[in-house]
């Protein structure tokens, strides 16, 4: 086994912490129901892979490592070489501040341990003998990764259902990467449906917003993080005084990647405790998808001073929303 432990010293692009850094998003309980027994003893023990058997070694794809404990992204592909050493080596990571570094004097070494700065898992450690100019080799752990391929797309569809879909159309209409938002009607039993009949809860259908977007600019996941944190995903087929199937909490999903990004999100919140009471959002298969009469169309930006409801129901989500997720809004 070839253990490269030369004594490292603090160099200028990181700063080692001088104590063992204790950031950690869930109890140990919680960590041991998420992870199985070989991640839990990496990720959270601090242990390490045997050499030469980790999954992402020999991994040449284009995209990004993120960590196995909390999906953050840590490292880009572009940052990945060969040095030998039986681990996945990178020379930077992927933006300062995603990784923290720790004077680590076990086993008779100085070493320097990596961790994510997000959720404290354990990664591996950092050398100053990397043969590219960062100087750096990041030794880690298949088992503490995961792989995102970047995306060659350059559009995708997402249709989701959080109650009345002018509220949601206000949100998605701000952020940067949507192409574009379409309000429309879906997962019900009658072809070509006008807002009168959806309103009567007899269609089956819900309202929705169908959307076209980046996913190199914005993704997936982050849409529906979004989604999570401007409804009321726990308040079967309701959102506020809006009573009524039609306006129950859904995504409809377009793929299995999309449906597997759905549940994993609704698991986490649903660890994580985010809502006192149990997520009730339907994760279901796009069927059909009817667009609302054009009226209905930027009807937030169209009617915001004409429509008292704009005012009172969709003005502050759309606040809510600015304030939680400044970084997404177009324009920044
Ligand atoms: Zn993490």
């Amino acid at each position: 086994m070839i253990i490269a432990c030369t004594n490292v010293s603090s160099k200028e692009n990181f700063k080692v912490m001088p104590t063992d850094n204790n950031t950690t998003l869930l109890s140990e309980q919680e960590w041991k129901a998420k992870l199985s027994d070989e991640e839990y003893y990496i990720l959270r023990e601090k242990g390490t892979e045997k050499p030469f058997t980790g999954k992402f070694l020999m991994h040449k794809e284009n995209g990004y490592y993120t960590c196995k404990g909390c999906g953050e992204k840590l490292f880009k592909s572009d940052a990945k070489f060969d040095a030998h050493c039986g681990w996945p080596s990178f020379d930077a990571e992927i933006e300062k501040g995603k990784i923290t570094y720790t004077q680590d004097n076990s086993h008779g070494m100085q070493r320097v341990e990596i961790t994510c700065s997000k959720c404290g898992s354990h990664l591996g450690h950092v050398f100053n003998d990397g043969p590219t100019k960062t100087g750096l080799r990041y030794c880690v752990n298949s088992v503490s990764l995961e792989f995102e391929p970047e995306s060659t797309k350059t559009s995708d569809t997402m249709t989701i259902g959080g109650g009345c879909f002018w509220c949601t159309e206000a949100v998605y209409s701000r952020i940067n990467g949507v192409l574009k938002v379409e309000p429309g009607y879906a997962g019900g039993h009658t072809k070509n449906p006008t807002y009168k009949e959806v309103c009567t809860g007899n269609t089956g259908h819900a309202e929705v917003i169908q959307l076209t977007y980046n996913p190199s600019v914005i993704s997936y996941l982050e849409l529906l993080k979004v989604f999570f944190a401007t409804h009321d995903p726990t308040t079967l087929n309701r959102q506020g005084n809006d009573v009524g199937t039609q306006y129950r909490s859904v995504i409809f999903f377009h793929n299995e990647q999309q449906k597997q990004i759905a549940t994993e999100v609704i698991s986490e919140l649903t660890l994580n405790q985010i809502y006192k009471q149990p997520i009730v959002t339907e994760i279901v298969p796009i069927t059909n998808f009817y667009n609302a009469e054009d009226y209905h169309q930027n009807y937030f930006e169209e009617n915001s001073t004409s429509n008292p409801y704009c005012e009172i129901v969709i003005q502050p989500k759309v606040e809510k929303f600015e304030k939680l997720f400044k970084n997404l809004l177009k324009g920044k």
